[in-house]
């Protein structure tokens, strides 16, 4: 039994593998088991959005479905762009454009805290859910800083590791993110029934 990372977005699939893989459990990406579709995140809710990921993979297929959804909510900005962090400059712009668009509106902001949000979900094939979050409080800097990571990641500085993202390897990255933490606290209540799925 596969468990397959409902996503093409490569920086998650490479974080997802590696805190997966750390806990022991083998990750496939959904294009490595051939399934293409794109679901429409129509979601208010990181929870509602990864979801719809999941449960969207989980109809192509008899294995387990694990998906992320994440953002970045900024406290000047009331919590935005949050759950529309991918389509923040618009459909198709780039992570540059993302980060411009972010920097711009924060020009002569005094207040830079914000946090990255995940809600990890897993869909197993009798139709169970599980969801779990995790999150990472940070400020936003005034120019990006470093070429590590993907997305946000130049722009945000972690408080816990004190440094941007983007200066952090992996293995920092993942002990304090979003990401690492929705994924062991999901692993934490999934771990029998994913064991019994391998028996
Ligand atoms: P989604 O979860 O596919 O909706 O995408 C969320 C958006 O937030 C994308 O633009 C990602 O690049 C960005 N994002 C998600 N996780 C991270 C991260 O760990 N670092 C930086 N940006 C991220």
């Amino acid at each position: 039994m596969n468990i397959i990372a409902a996503t093409k977005n490569e920086g998650k699939i490479r974080e997802i593998e590696k805190i997966f893989g750390e806990l022991g459990i083998k990750v496939i990406s959904q294009e490595q088991a051939g399934i293409e579709i794109d679901a429409e995140e129509t979601g208010d809710t990181f929870e509602k959005n990864a979801l719809i990921k999941a449960r969207a993979v989980a109809m192509l297929t008899d294995d387990i479905v694990l998906s992320d959804d994440s953002g970045l909510c900024v406290e000047a900005l009331g919590g935005a762009p949050g759950v529309h962090s991918a389509r923040y400059a618009g459909e198709g712009a780039s992570d540059a454009e993302r980060i411009n668009k972010l920097l711009g509106e924060m020009e002569g902001v005094k207040n830079r805290s914000a946090k990255f949000v995940t809600c990890a979900a897993m869909v197993f094939p009798d139709g169970t859910e599980v969801t779990a979050r995790g999150e990472v409080l940070g400020k936003i800097l005034t120019e990006p800083d470093g070429e590590n990571g993907f997305g946000y990641d130049p722009i945000f500085y972690s408080d816990e590791l004190a440094k941007s993202f983007a200066r952090a390897d992996d293995d920092e990255k993942n002990s304090v993110s979003h990401r690492g933490r929705a994924l062991r606290a999901l692993y934490e209540i999934v771990k029998d029934a994913i064991a019994a799925k391998e028996e």
